[in-house]
């Protein structure tokens, strides 16, 4: 079964999310848990995680249909002692968010390094955030997203995902998400079918497709290798329409959150029928 949905929005409460994503026919959504932008967010009340846990019932979404995104003030690979136990301390914060809500899994960009420390030492520090992390709560997944390698990201070598997972005490609770846009702009051709059976043969013998737990279905504004992080609607960006249908089509992103972050959410709905019309075409 495909899960196709969108980063829908959550203004107003957490619970509005699920009605947002029944809205434009998806069955997946991403979401924030609190403002992507301030540090320290009230805590969920009961009545929100009810009304939230109801919505999602009632809208036939299960945790595996589900993406939350921390926030992006977060650097969980900051050379800055002050800026690393915040963003620990954020992240500690999302996961718990995601333990009450129910939900299984936590997307989130590994981090930067700043130009102050090499990019093994920063992954070490994503890796030891993870750790910290997993180490104090327990039923969620984090789950790390590949980057554009824009700035002084890391993360948009798959040998880096990698790296992090290695440093990973409990390897069933770490995952990743691949950006298409991000991959592209890092360098990993997916302009067409030959070209997705490459870097996907790539990220399974580098990575692995048992650590895959979602997807962010983005075109690119920018050209591959770029290593700047712009999305585009489908079809509209230097990618093109290959990887959709190739991933809409292939088993291994089965029963997955696929969630589009592309600009336009008025075209959602349609994006969406698109891609269920590229899977029915397997
Ligand atoms: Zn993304
Ligand atoms: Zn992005």
């Amino acid at each position: 079964m495909k899960y196709f949905g969108a980063h829908v929005s959550a203004s107003g409460g957490v619970e509005n999310a699920p009605l947002n994503a029944a809205a434009i026919g998806a069955n997946a959504f991403a979401l924030f848990t609190k403002n992507q932008r301030q540090w320290v967010a009230p805590p969920l009340t009961p009545g929100t995680i009810a009304a939230f846990r109801e919505n999602c019932e009632k809208g036939g979404f299960t945790p595996s249909q589900i993406l939350p995104h921390d926030s992006y003030l977060i650097n969980l690979g900051s050379p800055d002692p002050d800026g690393l136990a915040k963003s620990r301390a954020a992240f500690f914060d999302e996961m718990q968010r995601c333990e009450q809500l129910g939900l299984d899994r936590l997307n989130f960009h590994p981090g930067s390094h700043l130009g102050k420390i090499s990019v093994e030492e920063c992954l070490s520090l994503v890796a030891e955030s993870i750790n910290m992390a997993l180490e104090r709560t327990s039923g969620v997944t984090a789950v790390i997203e590949n980057t554009a390698g824009q700035g002084t990201n890391v993360g948009f070598s798959f040998h880096h995902l990698r790296a992090i997972i290695d440093q990973v005490k409990d390897q069933g609770r770490v995952g990743v998400c691949i950006d298409t846009c991000h991959a592209f702009s890092a360098g990993y051709d997916l302009s067409t079918d030959a070209a997705c059976e490459k870097t996907f043969a790539e990220f399974d013998e580098v990575v692995g497709f048992r650590y895959l737990r979602g997807m962010h279905l983005n075109d690119d504004l920018k050209a591959m290798g770029s290593r700047v992080d712009r999305h585009a609607s489908l079809g509209e960006g230097t990618l093109g329409m290959a990887v959709f249908g190739y991933v809409a089509r292939d088993k291994r992103f089965d029963g997955m959150p696929l969630i589009l972050e592309t600009p336009d959410e008025s075209r959602w709905a349609a994006e969406i029928r698109t891609l269920r019309e590229l899977a029915e075409t397997r």
